[in-house]
């Protein structure tokens, strides 16, 4: 009996730990109500443990191993849902409640069938087979296929196998007479260890997939400009240098590179914070002009980048036009009412096989000639011939 009670113990206590981890995953992330419904699930299944250890005391044996058979079944109901939230694969509450009402009707109905038969051990695990396989069809449905959502996947899959398995062997090794008898049983001692494993297992996946989106919505955030809704510089780079690569035999693309006219004087005539808001209707004046495959990113300050894909010179230009004429038609709140605020561009076509900081290098070049120029205009670089050893740009004024 020591041992199956120390063991009960342990899951307690080991249930407990996830309570507290999924609380703490609860304040840290957006899926903040899927781990709160986690942190339940746990907390309502640790008192199974509770309740089994009072069955070989109490007078009244049914109504705490009832009670132990309604708490785990609860606490599975409640990661059913808290899984569903973070999968967006919604369960309907209402079932979850008829199902898990009927579970317990039918644990009560078979309470005083003879145990260790093969009868009372199907009916006894069949709720907690279709909970955990209820579970796993939700990481299944879902569109998250990352490493941590397979092993998850598979250790639903594989605890809901576990409870069939222990219908054959509650009737092979025999779980006890009676209720108070089943936790001096050799089965229990094997189904509650298992039972441990199976858990742990099963609650570390499910924190895994909680802790991986947390750390790829911190990376995301690392790489989004949060004035312009556009990648940062990193951000930037990380998409575009990738593509850059994959263009085999084909075009790899062109730059743009983009500086606000005379940025520094809309600050000092309107407040940063109408400065603020020109960064900002710059930013989707860009996005709006540019084609669908196309990367924007903001450098810094009031710089600006866009990678075309496949693109040539000539089809770059022209975007690079559409988004100086669409800026320089922007009536911004907090300007003057004829006030326009407009941008220069810089325009480069990247040779095969040239670095992306060498393609800015001469795209930037291109934008200082279209400063020099008088502003509000597009420069074009030239392709260079050689690009391991790239001659002196020439610049095409071409407004
Ligand atoms: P030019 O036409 O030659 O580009 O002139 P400019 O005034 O735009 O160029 P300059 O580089 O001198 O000024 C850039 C200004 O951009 C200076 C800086 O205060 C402002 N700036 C940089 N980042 C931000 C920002 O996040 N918000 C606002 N409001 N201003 C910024
Ligand atoms: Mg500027
Ligand atoms: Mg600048």
């Amino acid at each position: 009996m020591g041992g199956a009670i120390s063991l009960l113990a342990v899951n307690f206590i080991i249930a407990q730990i996830f309570t507290a981890a999924f609380l703490v995953i609860a304040a840290k992330s957006r899926s903040r109500r899927a781990a709160l419904y986690c942190a339940g699930g746990f907390a309502v299944a640790s008192l199974a443990a509770v309740f089994e250890t009072i069955v070989p005391f109490t007078s009244f044996p049914r109504l705490f191993a009832i009670s132990a058979f309604a708490s785990v079944l609860a606490g599975f109901c409640l990661l059913r849902f808290g899984l569903g939230l973070f999968y967006r694969v919604p369960a309907n509450w209402q079932m979850l409640v008829a199902f898990f009402l009927a579970s317990v009707a039918l644990d009560l109905a078979i309470y005083d069938l003879p145990r260790g038969t093969l009868q009372h051990a199907a009916l006894y695990q069949l709720p907690f087979f279709v909970i955990q396989a209820w579970s796993a069809s939700v990481v299944m449905r879902s569109e998250r296929r990352s490493a941590a959502d397979w092993i998850l996947l598979w250790l639903l899959v594989l605890t809901s196998g576990y409870y069939l398995l222990k219908v054959y062997a509650a009737v092979a090794a025999g779980s006890g007479a009676t209720a108070q008898d089943y936790v001096s049983s050799p089965f229990a001692l094997i189904s509650q260890a298992l039972g441990a494993m199976l858990i742990v297992s099963t609650g570390l996946a499910m924190l895994g997939v909680m802790v991986k989106e947390i750390v790829d919505d911190a990376h995301a955030r690392s790489e989004i400009d949060l004035l312009s809704g556009l990648y940062n510089r990193r951000g930037f780079t990380e998409r575009v240098i990738p593509m850059f690569q994959l263009r085999e035999g084909r075009l790899p693309g062109t730059l743009i590179l983009a500086d606000l006219d005379r940025f520094k004087l809309v600050n000092d005539s309107y407040g940063h914070h109408t400065g603020d808001e020109v960064i900002r209707r710059f930013a989707r004046v860009l996005k709006d002009v540019m084609p669908n495959r196309a990367v924007a990113g903001r450098l810094g300050g009031e710089e600006f980048a866009v990678f075309l894909p496949s693109t040539d010179l000539e089809e770059a230009r022209v975007v690079a036009h559409g988004m100086r004429a669409a800026m320089m038609s922007q009536r911004i709140d907090g300007l003057a009412e004829q006030a326009r605020v407009t941008a220069s561009f810089g325009v480069a076509a990247i040779a095969k096989g040239e670095p992306l900081e060498q393609a800015m290098q001469r795209a930037d070049k291109a934008l200082y000639a279209a400063k020099e120029n008088g502003r509000n205009r597009v420069e074009c670089a030239e392709v260079p011939q050689n690009v391991v050893n790239p001659t002196v740009p020439q610049w095409i004024g071409r407004p």
